[in-house]
């Protein structure tokens, strides 16, 4: 009887053990899911002051263009610029400084750790003596509910977008960072299982499931691996569709069986919403809107370059930096490559317009693109187009603005300089400086964006100060001497800084020019009906060589240089005297990324320069890389 007691006894306290260890991986559970929707909702609440201070910003920029206000000295420090101080040094520290041997930068590094170290505290908390009972099923648990945010933060189209404002391209990062974390879960989930009992792992089909998951979550994360990504990167598409097909079903089977099925079914529903939304647009975009002429034409340019333009209806348009995914059927079938769109939209976005894309060859597809460019010359070939993506960062609160390029990353900057120009002309954006510096290999790089470039000395607004320069980095001695000549014979168009500092290259003003003087653009340009802003339009109202010599007209009055350009010193100068907040576009190659980031992480953008006054400066980067 006494036995009996102490049996029945021992059952109450196991089962008790059970149960509580069962409310503490729910509680646990819940615990994970309060961090993941804190994070997101932080990032939703810098969305939405950025989006307020933007509105701000505009406002009293616009009553400043009304009263002229005196700007307050720079030099002694002021406790009115601590808030900004504290947002640069944050700036400085989180975003612009990258950990070494890494793309991550110290929020997203810190991100990580704290996440791991968490998930590793929820995993191991309160595990009675570390028992493997207690912590291999949690393991599994806490795996199992991430899911359905891993396969969020892989969508095109996703919901954190869409409240956050970050593009998929960026939380393409966090996804392949919380695929490490889950992966970290479901091996310690294995090992507590083989510790527990080695023999019972594989004794009836769900857990078999369960290790084949398992194996497949293991290749599918060390295939991403970015120096085996970039090795490969179409073998690495097609690897990891299958492998993720084969580890969601196994998943969802064994999760099935474990209780947790309700974790498993909406990375379904989320991957079905994404891939419908990409089937969607592709549909409405290329076979239901339809266009007069919806082939490509593809030419080729200068160094290993190719022109892809296409025209379509895009309902609302796009946003001047965001790109989309271009598949060409016959010459690469079943591959997408997102391009960045090197023109602007129309105004009225929703008018059938041209699509510029400046592609620059690799190995693969863009190799095969520009081979057959050199081999057909000008040609066209079928393609359709998914998108647009990316949420470029707003420019119209900012007094300054800066653009800079290196070689394809003019796909990126010189839309966004075209679009501010349209937006100051609308009164929708307050620049009242702008700068574009724009590094290539050759002069002959220039072609690659001729008419946008051309379109853009042009349509600077009256009152704005505007300096171009391009660089011609690898230009050898005769060529230098041409171009010496041509700097020196613009410069007498000097913008305010220029004039007050030797060593910076002559630019274009647009305060320069004299009053009632026919702008070069309504000499050279008359606006076509269907675009009649976008240069796209350019094309179909001139003839080829007509339009040939408007834009080297055009270019012969941009700014050259010879050698790389000094950008340490540039920013430095112009941030130097910049009045109001300066945003700074970048898209290159990564060296000239770094000495931007560097630049604007050193003394004068820093925190004790904006305490004495200096503008703050945001950073946007484009690296045309997910
Ligand atoms: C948001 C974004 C915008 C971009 N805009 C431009 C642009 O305007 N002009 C331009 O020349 N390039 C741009 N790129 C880069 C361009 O997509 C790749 O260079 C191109 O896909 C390489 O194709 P490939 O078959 O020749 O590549 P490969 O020689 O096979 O690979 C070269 C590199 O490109 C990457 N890559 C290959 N295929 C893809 C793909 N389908 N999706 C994403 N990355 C891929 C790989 O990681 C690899 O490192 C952009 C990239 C991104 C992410």
């Amino acid at each position: 009887m006494s036995s009996h007691g102490a049996s029945n006894t021992t059952t109450t306290t196991h089962l008790n053990k059970r149960e509580s260890a069962g409310v503490l991986e729910v509680e646990y559970a819940n615990e994970v899911w309060y961090l993941v929707a804190g994070v997101i909702g932080v990032a939703l609440v810098i969305h939405a002051l950025s989006i307020t201070w933007a509105w701000y910003a505009r406002r009293s920029a616009r009553s400043q263009d009304n009263v002229q206000t005196a700007q307050p000295p720079k030099g002694a420090a002021s406790l009115w610029n601590v808030p900004a101080a504290v947002l640069t040094a944050s700036r400085i520290g989180f975003l612009r400084w990258r950990l070494p041997f890494t793309e991550l930068t110290v929020v997203e590094a810190l991100l990580t750790v704290i996440y791991l170290v968490a998930l590793l505290v929820w995993e191991f908390v309160t595990t009675l003596d570390l028992t493997p009972k207690s912590w291999a099923n949690r393991a599994g648990h806490l795996a199992a509910l991430q899911m359905p945010l891993l396969v969020a933060l892989s969508s095109k189209n996703s919901v954190i977008t869409a409240i956050t404002g970050i593009g998929h391209e960026k939380l393409n990062i966090m996804h392949r960072i919380l695929s490490r974390c889950i992966l970290i879960l479901t091996w310690v989930h294995l090992w507590g299982r083989y510790r527990i009992n080695a023999a019972s792992m594989l004794n009836e089909p769900w857990k078999r499931l369960g290790l084949a998951a398992g194996i497949a979550q293991t290749l599918l994360t060390f295939l991403s691996i970015k120096s085996l990504r970039q090795m490969c990167y179409e073998f690495f598409v097609a690897s990891h569709i299958i492998l993720v097909l084969v580890f969601l079903t196994t998943l969802q089977y064994h999760c099935y069986m474990a209780g947790f099925a309700f974790y498993i079914w909406p990375c379904w529903i989320i991957w079905a919403i994404d891939r419908f939304g990409r089937l969607g647009r592709v549909l409405l975009f290329n076979f239901i809107l339809r266009v007069r002429d919806s082939k490509a034409r593809v030419e080729p340019l200068g160094g290993d370059t190719t022109r892809v333009t296409l025209r379509r209806r895009v309902l609302g348009g796009w946003t001047a930096g965001q790109h989309v995914f271009v598949s060409f059927p016959t010459l690469g079938p079943g591959q997408s490559h997102p391009f960045t769109i090197a023109n602007v939209a129309p105004e009225k976005g929703s008018q059938e317009a041209e699509m510029v894309f400046v592609v620059r060859a690799c190995s693969g597809l863009t190799r095969k693109l520009l081979q057959r460019a050199e081999e057909y010359g000008k040609h066209e070939l079928p393609v359709t187009i998914d998108g647009p993506y990316g949420c470029p960062p707003d420019l119209s609160p900012f007094k300054t603005c800066i653009f800079i390029a290196g070689g394809s990353g003019v796909s990126f900057v010189l839309p966004r300089m075209i679009d501010l120009f349209r937006a100051v002309s609308a009164g929708k954006a307050h620049a009242r400086r702008v700068v574009f510096v724009w590094a290539v290999r050759a002069e002959s790089h220039l072609e690659w964006v001729a008419p946008e470039l051309a379109y853009a000395l042009t349509s600077a607004p009256p009152g704005l100060s505007f300096s171009a320069e391009v660089f011609i980095t690898a230009a050898n001695a005769a060529s230098l001497q041409v171009l010496e000549k041509t700097a020196s014979l613009d410069a007498d168009v000097g913008s305010p800084i220029d004039s007050t500092s030797a060593s910076r290259t002559p630019s274009i003003t647009t305060e320069a020019r004299a009053p009632g003087t026919p702008s070069p653009s309504s000499e050279k340009f008359p606006e076509g009906e269907e675009t009649p802003v976008a240069p796209a339009s350019v094309e179909s109202d001139l003839e080829a060589g007509k339009r040939e010599a408007a834009d080297a007209w055009m270019l012969s009055t941009l700014a050259r240089r010879v050698g790389r350009p000094n950008l340490h010193a540039i920013l430095e100068a112009e941030i130097g005297v910049a009045q109001g907040p300066v945003s700074v576009d970048v898209s290159g190659p990564d060296p000239l990324v770094d000495s931007v980031r560097s630049a604007l992480s050193s003394g004068f953008a820093g925190p004790m320069a904006v305490l004495r006054g200096a503008p703050t400066v945001q950073l946007n980067v484009e690296q045309f890389r997910m």
